[in-house]
């Protein structure tokens, strides 16, 4: 029925507003049915310890390997299955591969998964993950929980108490892109986390006075909550060593390596592949 609807009110956009909109019906359908062949995978990007070098575990991040148009980054796709309420199942078949993938994995290395803001409100969300965890045979103390401010922004209360119920269950939860929300510092006040993901965008500053500053701020403010903090998007050496000296606890981005498929991840973790940590390869 909404397909008629969107179909009758197309005549009157532009040419271009047109094309967009039958492209995004399309990609919706197509969606649907691509979830349901498994098309959408997680592909897994390291998280290496910034003292030691060390790998510690990997980040799912969302991949739909779509048979005509490739690879689709989640920009795209996750905002839709958000607006046609595939978010739920999809994020439930993403973790019931990922914990079948980190099977294969040391038992030390953990798993991040993003979770939308729509599933934080769900009062179902902590059972149904600790039930998938189970099912799929990975400890809760492996999963940590990635959830965006934007998440907590919409309700703190419902957030509170899903964030709660995990934690007791020993799955850790993180705050996600830290740094870009609206409110930040209260939500450090108001919730405790297990890590603090600075957003990207930080690290790409880290070489700017301010940026420098913001950055060992963020480091010593969980340092000092208890809240260990992951730099995301770290492209360079000299980011690695800055956050280093910082004090920063954890590393992730394009130099320790990109978002990778299972298998390539499962490869990299067993030859220790120079690509996740370049200065050990370099001696
Ligand atoms: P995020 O959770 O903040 O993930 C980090 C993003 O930064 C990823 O983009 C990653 O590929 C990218 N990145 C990592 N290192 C670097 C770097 O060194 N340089 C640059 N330029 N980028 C880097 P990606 O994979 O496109 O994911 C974008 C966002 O989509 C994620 O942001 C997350 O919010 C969301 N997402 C991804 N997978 C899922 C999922 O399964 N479920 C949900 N709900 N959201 C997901
Ligand atoms: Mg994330
Ligand atoms: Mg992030
Ligand atoms: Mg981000």
């Amino acid at each position: 029925r909404a397909k008629n609807d969107g179909g009758a009110t197309f005549r009157t956009f532009e040419p271009a507003m047109d094309f967009d909109l039958r492209d995004r019906v399309r990609l919706e359908s197509d969606l649907r049915a691509g979830i349901a062949r498994g098309e959408v995978v997680p592909f897994y990007q390291p998280i290496l310890s910034l003292q030691s070098g060390h790998l510690v575990g990997f980040e799912s991040l969302a991949r739909w390997c779509h048979p005509i148009r490739g690879i689709i980054d989640p920009a795209v796709f996750i905002p839709i299955a958000e607006d046609v309420d595939l978010i739920n199942d999809l994020s439930f078949a993403l973790l019931r591969q990922a914990c079948r993938d980190a099977r294969d994995w040391p038992g030390h290395l953990t798993l991040s998964i993003n979770i939308s803001p729509l599933q934080i409100r769900r009062p179902d969300l902590a059972i149904r993950l600790l039930q998938t965890l189970y099912a799929g045979g990975l400890a809760p103390g492996r999963l940590i929980l990635e959830i965006t401010e934007s998440a907590l922004v919409e309700d703190i209360a419902a957030a509170r108490a899903t964030i709660l119920s995990l934690r007791n269950a020993g799955v850790k939860v993180a705050l996600d892109d830290f740094g870009t929300g609206y409110s930040s510092l209260h939500h450090l006040r108001e919730l405790q986390f297990d890590r603090i993901k600075i957003d990207r965008s930080f690290i790409a500053t880290l070489d700017s006075f301010a940026g420098g500053k913001i950055v060992r701020a963020i480091v010593d403010l969980g340092h000092g909550l208890g809240m260990p903090v992951t730099a995301e998007g770290v492209e360079t050496i000299e980011q690695a060593d800055t956050l280093s000296l910082l004090g920063c606890a954890y590393g992730q981005g394009f130099l320790f390596g990109r978002p990778l498929p299972a298998a390539e991840a499962l490869a990299a973790v067993d030859t220790r592949h120079p690509m996740i940590d370049p200065r050990r390869a370099t001696g």
